[in-house]
């Protein structure tokens, strides 16, 4: 297993506190790392800043070649990065290997592409005797910051548009889940020019906040909480950085009189609980109208009991555990709280599961109104709430009532009416008749409190530069 950080073309342990580092299957500890001092964050950003001076003026074609080469070492070993990521993750092992993995190959891919069909404004004579053009350069250092739920797919999805638009990066994965990280570090030291990407370990408030702060960097990629997001904006302003922000979500969904409830069902039943409910995109907060509740909350519950976890044979297991006994306590205390209230009913799961890991069983909470809190706030576990309408001016208004942003669901077998709902959501997304489906090409972000930041698609690739105004006097 690989342990070492990488700072420029050295492998280094860190030399400060140690993080037990955990597998949420069991509880137990798999090894303790040492996080960076602040003099190792200054080396990263050193050999970032050096490394910029060479990567920031290659051309696209060789960067994508660099991409491609990324992309293959990550394919030949799957295996692999899919059985580390499982351990530290606790995610069922074909989950990584079957959807996560490709689309992190094909996120590298996608750049190695994108990069090389950058669009713009033409060249040309705007005041007379001179000729404007725009390029897209680089905006220096990013500072990048992952959270725990999807590791590597978050660092495929920080570091490729910002490598491919020439920027130099120091990486620092969310302090319980480094593990593919440093596999990455071993990975890209092979490939990469020397300082072109660093990782650095350790926690947000001790090395997290020295990135967001230092000086020299000039842009910060943060996906995480919302008052994380708010840390990075305070401590941006102070040198007026440039942000990227991938912040929470509590994804609507409403579900028409005329939507198919069987495909409902089984989208919710996957859609609301893969990776345990932790996803920023997961469908928890059900509308469905009062002419079909009954039965979709029936057919949701009886679907739900049947999802399999912490099965021995681990090829049998849809999700995994919680991440932490932390993280597993909060989503115990939401559903506590919820099912206090004599409206809202618990109709199958509020429990934690087995006597080892952060199990917690897949939950319906049905009879839930826009003012409970299980609907308003962001739970991410394996919880999903269903609130009755009857007007679907409501089911709208209630949908977008919310701090989030991020992305939504129409369930409809009309589709001039589901276009029209998706006109109406205030949210980065809306999917009509499936949910949680991203693609390379399309951009995933959000609006209000998910924050702003696009990821994947073009719209990475123009978050991850900058336009400049380059214009010659014909003299
Ligand atoms: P978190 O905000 O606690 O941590 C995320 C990262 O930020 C970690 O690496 C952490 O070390 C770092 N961090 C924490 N405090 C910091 C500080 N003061 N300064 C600098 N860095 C700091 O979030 P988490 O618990 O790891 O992840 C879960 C959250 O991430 C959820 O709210 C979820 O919705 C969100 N998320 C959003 C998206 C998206 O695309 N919008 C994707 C995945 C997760």
């Amino acid at each position: 297993m690989d342990t070492a950080m990488l700072i420029g073309s050295r492998f280094e342990a860190g030399t400060e506190t140690e993080e037990h580092i955990l597998n949420p299957k069991t509880g137990e500890t798999v090894l303790d790392l040492p996080e960076a001092s602040l003099g190792q964050i200054d080396a990263a950003v050193d050999a970032a800043e050096s490394a910029f001076k060479h990567w920031s003026q290659t051309t696209p074609g060789e960067r994508s070649s660099y991409l491609l080469k990324i992309a293959d070492a990550i394919e030949k070993d799957a295996a692999g990065f899919a059985a580390l990521e499982a351990l530290n993750c606790g995610k069922p092992i074909n989950a990584v290997l079957n959807d996560e993995i490709p689309a992190i190959v094909d996120c590298y891919r996608f750049f190695a592409g994108a990069v090389r069909n950058l669009h713009g404004p033409v060249a040309g004579e705007y005041l007379p005797g001179h000729t404007s053009m725009i390029r897209r350069d680089a905006v220096g250092i990013v500072g990048s910051i992952a959270p725990w739920n999807y590791p590597l797919m978050m660092m495929a999805w920080k570091l490729a548009p910002a490598i491919a638009g020439g920027n130099t990066v120091v990486f620092k994965p969310s302090e319980q889940t480094p593990l593919t990280a440093l596999k990455m570090a071993k990975l890209l030291s092979a490939i990469l020019p020397e300082g072109v990407v660093n990782v650095i370990l350790g926690r947000g408030e001790s090395v997290g906040n020295a990135l967001i702060n230092h000086p020299k960097i000039s842009m910060l990629s943060i996906t995480g909480d919302v008052a994380t997001g708010k840390k990075v904006l305070q401590a941006a302003a102070k040198t007026v950085k440039r942000t990227h922000l991938e912040l929470g979500g509590k994804a609507p969904v409403i579900i028409f009189d005329d939507a198919d409830i069987d495909a409902v069902v089984s989208g919710i039943r996957t859609f609301g609980y893969y990776n345990a409910g932790q996803d920023c995109t997961a469908a928890c907060r059900i509308y469905a109208d009062a002419k079909v509740y009954d039965k979709f909350v029936a057919d949701l519950s009886s679907a739900v009991s049947s999802i399999k976890f912490n099965q021995a044979d681990d090829t049998e297991n849809e999700i995994g555990p919680l991440i932490s006994k932390r993280q597993r306590d909060r989503v115990e205390s939401f559903v506590a709280r919820a099912g206090e209230h004599k409206h809202m009913e618990i109709t199958t799961g509020g429990k934690t599961s087995g006597d080892k890991g952060f199990f917690y069983t897949p939950t319906v909470i049905a009879g839930a109104t826009q003012e409970d809190e299980i609907v308003r706030r962001e739970v991410f576990g394996p919880v999903v709430s269903v609130t009755r309408f009857t007007d679907v001016e409501n089911a709208v208004t209630w949908a977008n009532d919310s701090d989030y942003g991020l992305a939504s669901s129409v369930w409809t077998k009309d589709i001039s009416r589901g276009m029209k709902t998706a006109a109406r959501l205030q949210y980065g997304c809306t999917w009509i008749n499936t949910h949680f489906m991203l693609t390379n090409e399309m951009p995933h972000g959000g609006l209000k409190q998910s924050g702003y930041g696009k990821d994947m698609s073009v719209y990475a690739l123009e978050d991850y530069t900058t336009v400049r105004h380059v214009m010659i006097n014909h003299g």
